[in-house]
């Protein structure tokens, strides 16, 4: 394989004219094709189907402490979905609180419940001139898109191959006390598939920020979503190492069952010091009596304990990952060589991260809906939708079938060709 940019102008020329003719030749098939949101396939949904008969009129709905999942009371979760949850997320049951079905809901609403009320006894930050978040990139757009609802102002963190530059992070937290967060996805991270190094997360439980009430918001989203059983990371678990830095309070660790049973009706879960989740109780009882209780114990009795999920997260791999081969298949024998673009190659997760020559992302992203293909939006993967180096962009293989894949990432490497080439050429 020779690299486009060894290529004389001839040479991308003749390349160009042919890969326009095969452009137009998928483009007439009309196709509609979508690899622009991390779904799970239905295929992957019909794994959770048994969840719908665990509960019905014939079974009692009463749960290990006594209380009627019918009726009001036990605001924070019920005792063995704690216990499923904090076995999840790697934590003693009594550091976590139960939610309701989204995850981002409760990110959402603790940075809303710092905005207006503080962070235990801090001033609220809405009366303060400024307020910033550290965000790693490329990250999670949801996430941006609460801080910059917020006003809150984002700075980039470049992420690495271990993590979020540490060095920045460090910098940064310690000597500016209007930084009061990080958006933090540590296990196979959106969109890079990334885990945080050991190194990294003792580096995040140390830090001695200049802000008291700087928090981590560690959205492990993707604990157990491996694709390989022979082949996963490892994450060192946060809020145990925290306490052991003498940091207990300075994390937020969130999780939910939305990729592992039904994404919209799961269950989330916040876990966080015994200090921090008192405050957040006290939120908590005057927003609601309390969370769907029946939803966590359908959750309960259909995965049982936490091993029922690692056996059930099988399943799913073995769905997800012919997909994800799929496309690293054909990123690999379509682009390898050409130096027009990198890619990692995951382990775990919902995405595959591919990064073009700068300044092609966005033209990629239009070339490839010409022909009926939707991308997540070029950009969307920074804060306010910039990515400074136009190069980012995320690929979801997760929704649609093999075949439609197949079909899918070939009009994707076609268009990384020919903007490319045009790139090359001048014409971009
Ligand atoms: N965090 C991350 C990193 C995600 O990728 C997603 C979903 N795509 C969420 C949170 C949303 O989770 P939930 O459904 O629990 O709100």
């Amino acid at each position: 394989m020779t690299a486009y940019k060894d290529l004389s102008r001839e040479e991308l020329l003749e390349l160009k004219s042919g890969l326009e003719a095969r452009f137009e030749e998928v483009k007439a098939k009309g196709l509609k094709l979508d690899m622009s949101r991390g779904k799970p396939s239905a295929e992957q949904l019909n794994l959770s189907m048994g969840m719908m008969d665990v509960l019905h009129s014939g079974v009692d709905l009463i749960c290990e402490d006594g209380v009627d999942c019918r009726n009001y009371g036990g605001l924070d979760g019920i005792a063995e979905a704690k216990q499923l949850l904090a076995d999840m997320m790697e934590v003693p049951k009594d550091n976590v609180v139960i939610f309701g079905n989204s995850s981002l809901n409760v990110m959402y609403d603790t940075v809303a419940r710092s905005m207006t009320h503080g962070v235990l006894g801090s001033t609220p930050w809405c009366k303060l001139d400024k307020v910033k978040f550290l965000c790693p990139v490329p990250g999670y757009d949801r996430h941006f898109a609460i801080t910059e609802h917020f006003g809150i102002e984002m700075i980039n963190v470049p992420m690495t191959p271990t993590g979020p530059d540490m060095d920045m992070v460090e910098k940064l937290v310690s000597e500016d006390a209007s930084v009061k967060g990080i958006w933090c996805v540590p296990k196979y991270s959106n969109p890079q598939g990334i885990t945080y190094s050991d190194e990294t997360v003792y580096r995040f439980a140390n830090l001695k920020p200049a802000a008291e009430d700087f928090r981590i918001y560690w959205d492990n989203a993707y604990c157990v979503h491996h694709l390989y059983e022979d082949k996963q990371d490892y994450l060192i678990e946060i809020l145990s190492e925290c306490k052991k830095a003498g940091n207990p309070d300075m994390v937020y660790k969130f999780s939910s069952t939305s990729k592992i049973s039904f994404p919209g009706s799961g269950i989330a879960a916040l876990a966080a010091s015994e200090a921090n989740l008192n405050e957040i109780r006290g939120m908590m009882k005057v927003q609601t009596i309390g969370h769907d209780k029946v939803n966590q114990l359908r959750h309960v009795r259909f995965f049982k304990d936490v091993h029922g999920i690692v056996e059930h997260m099988k399943k799913h791999a073995d769905i997800m990952r012919p997909k994800f081969e799929a496309v690293i298949d054909v990123l690999e024998k379509e682009l390898g060589g050409l130096e027009i673009g990198s890619w990692i190659k995951p382990l775990g997760g919902y995405f595959i991260s591919f990064d073009a020559m700068d300044g092609c992302a966005k033209a990629i992203v239009a070339k490839a809906k010409e022909a009926g293909l939707v991308m997540t939006g070029a950009g969307a993967t920074f804060p306010y939708g910039k990515d400074p180096h136009d190069s980012n962009i995320r690929i979801a293989p997760s929704y649609p079938t093999p075949e439609e894949l197949a079909v899918a990432t070939d009009i994707f490497v076609l268009s990384v060709k020919l903007v490319s080439i045009d790139k090359l050429l001048g014409n971009l």
